[in-house]
């Protein structure tokens, strides 16, 4: 290590709810704080159109407004937000190395929190209507659509999952798959089946193209692939689920273990595999993709780092 190099006492990868609310902890304890992001600042909040369900804000807040916010409190007890992408994080005995495209940096700890995000389906329409018709997340946006109807995509335990839950709201949902079958648990395919007077399931059905008309999503247009035949299907919403990836890609060489699908395992101190590195919100595994819980784990893994940092100058070099 290059002795010039400054040591920080923790460096936080992301800048998401769950990066920010721990920097608010860390840094209101003369924790020296640096966040390193490589996108938007609030990362999936931000993109968020509206928020209803974050507790403190009774009549909902735009998710851009709560991003903001959570930056500047951040930054009025000191954090420091630095744009740039991690590749690596090692050991250099109780010191953390992180690779980054501003070169390399240290560390007592480091927290991971990069969170995850939605495959999309890629098709026109989709990205016009974002978060304003097209959604990934039925706890989060479900109660827009109180009484009104929609297109659900997908065939996986997420897609059943959660068209199960979208019932207590939706007026009848059609159910695209392109497979012909689901590839969901059969005990959620039994309940599911249990709710045929709201969900029609269509399979073999690709989904083409979300159709709109003065701002307002109006129609899916899919293909019929058993007759080739366009399909269409009016609609107030369409809730795509067919996958979702955590932004974890950049630590395959650093040895922190993940579980079967690329998320962070973690101890109950929100502690990774290497000592010192700590994961919180929907990058870990057991996330709930909330982002009220996004920031619990963010508060709740700052006091752990503060607690381990106590213990980090008694460490062996
Ligand atoms: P999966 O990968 O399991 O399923 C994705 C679904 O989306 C499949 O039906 C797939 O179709 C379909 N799909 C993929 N791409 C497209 C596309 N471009 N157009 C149309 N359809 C597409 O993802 P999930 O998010 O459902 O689940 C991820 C993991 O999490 C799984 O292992 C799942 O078991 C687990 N999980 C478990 C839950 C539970 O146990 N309660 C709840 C939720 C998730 P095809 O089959 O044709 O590829």
């Amino acid at each position: 290590m290059d002795k010039q190099q400054k040591i920080q006492d923790l460096i936080i990868v992301g800048a998401g709810p769950a990066a920010l609310s721990a920097a608010i902890y860390t840094s209101r304890e003369d924790i020296e704080t640096v966040l390193f992001e490589k996108g938007a600042i609030g990362g999936l909040a931000a993109v968020t159109d509206w928020i209803d369900n974050y507790p403190g804000f009774a009549k909902g807040i735009s998710g851009l407004d709560l991003s903001e916010a959570l930056r500047e409190q951040a930054e009025r007890f000191g954090a420091k937000i630095e744009l740039g992408e991690v590749s690596k994080i090692e050991l250099q005995g109780k010191i953390k190395k992180l690779t980054t495209s501003e070169g390399d940096k240290y560390a007592k700890a480091v927290l991971i929190a990069t969170g995850s995000f939605y495959k999309q389906l890629g098709i026109p329409g989709e990205t016009e209507f974002f978060a304003r018709g097209v959604h990934y997340c039925a706890t989060c946006d479900g109660a827009f659509y109180r009484d009104k109807q929609l297109v659900t995509i997908g065939g996986g335990n997420s897609a059943v999952q959660e068209s199960l839950f979208l019932t207590k709201f939706a007026s009848h949902i059609d159910m695209l798959v392109r497979g012909d079958s689901l590839r969901a648990s059969e005990v959620l395919q039994e309940e599911l089946g249990r709710h045929s007077d709201k969900v029609t399931v269509h399979f073999n059905t690709t989904t083409d193209e979300i159709v709109g008309e003065n701002g307002k999503v109006i129609k899916v247009i899919g293909t019929d692939k058993t007759t080739g035949r366009k399909v269409e299907y009016p609609t107030d919403g369409v809730f795509v689920f067919i996958g979702l990836f955590p932004n974890t890609q950049f630590l395959k060489s650093s040895g922190i273990e993940l579980d079967e699908f690329g998320f962070i395992n973690t101890d109950e101190r929100l502690m990774t595999s290497l000592p010192g590195v700590f994961a919180a919100g929907d990058v870990r595994h057991g996330a709930t993709m909330q982002i009220a819980s996004a920031s619990g784990e963010g508060a709740t893994a700052a006091l752990m780092i503060r607690y381990y940092l106590k213990e980090h100058d008694k460490l062996e070099p």
